[in-house]
């Protein structure tokens, strides 16, 4: 459907009769969905091959894509390999979901180890700026994404991604409105509060409002964060109120349901927004 907000999935739904991404994207067109999150979160191991033939199968099904980096990454480690690796698995995201047609990747940037988070901050965006060079000199097309990550422990406050965004031109960027509710151990989660949320953004560049990357599911939480994901239904997230604000908010981008029951969530949250448009 061609509204403001595209809805998908992370990763190829569980009632795709195979697992693999062709038949993944064919389900999603099936189901009436608008694209899907490639998830490299354990590796970039799609070849170059397969990512011309997707990029093929999206554009007949008119459908976007999105990608995650791998789980791997931390902009703010210490050690050469393993900064090594970061770089290597943020430009192989870029490089792969790029030739697969994808508008926008999303990563964890980094842990804070025992470093104070102004001083991370700092680290994190220098590499970012150097990243983001190699991303454009690559000529990979494709938007940056860096995400609020579930758990205070670690780097991704929205004002942390918001203030990366403020320092680096081009610089977009995922709100994972299920982790700033768990991060905060419950906050975010009242349509005031969304706005509020938007508002901030906006603040930053109101052009951020227009390719928006954003996760949504149920979560179960603490008072360390994120515990584990769960079905929108079986979860206090107010996936109501959030749309409601988006509408409001006239935010377009993509919105990628991560829900362990992927699909039958990610058709409630369209359900819903579709109901929310027409009154609106
Ligand atoms: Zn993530």
């Amino acid at each position: 459907m061609n509204l403001p907000i595209k809805i998908g999935v992370a990763g190829i739904p569980l009632s795709s009769v195979k697992q693999d991404i062709i038949s993944g994207i064919s389900r999603i067109h099936e189901l009436g969905l608008d694209g899907m999150e490639l998830e490299f979160v354990h590796g970039v191991k799609m070849s170059e091959a397969t990512a011309l033939k997707v990029v093929k199968e999206i554009q007949a099904k008119g459908l976007f894509l999105t990608a995650h980096a791998p789980y791997y990454i931390n902009l703010n480690s210490k050690e050469e390999l393993k900064l090594q690796n970061t770089y290597k698995h943020i430009l192989d995201t870029a490089r792969i979901a790029s030739l697969c047609g994808a508008s926008s990747f999303t990563f964890h940037p980094a842990f804070y180890l025992k470093d104070e988070p102004e001083v991370v901050f700092e680290t994190v965006l220098a590499r970012l700026l150097d990243l983001k060079e190699q991303i454009v000199s690559g000529g990979y097309s494709i938007l940056i994404s860096p995400e609020t990550t579930g758990k205070p422990s670690v780097f991704g406050s929205l004002s942390e991604i918001l203030q990366l965004c403020a320092k680096i031109p081009g610089l977009n960027l995922c709100v994972d409105f299920a982790h700033l509710h768990a991060r905060s151990n419950g906050k975010y989660n009242s349509y005031e509060e969304f706005m509020a949320i938007l508002d901030q953004i906006a603040a930053v560049n109101p052009a951020l409002l227009h390719n928006l990357h954003m996760h949504v599911s149920g979560i179960q939480y603490s008072i360390k964060g994120e515990i584990r994901h769960l079905p929108l239904k079986d979860s206090d997230f107010n996936y109501l109120d959030l749309l409601r604000a988006l509408v409001t908010a006239r935010v377009s981008g993509f919105l990628i349901c991560e829900s362990p029951i992927l699909e039958e969530d990610a058709l409630l949250l369209q359900q819903t927004y579709l109901k929310i448009l027409e009154q609106a």
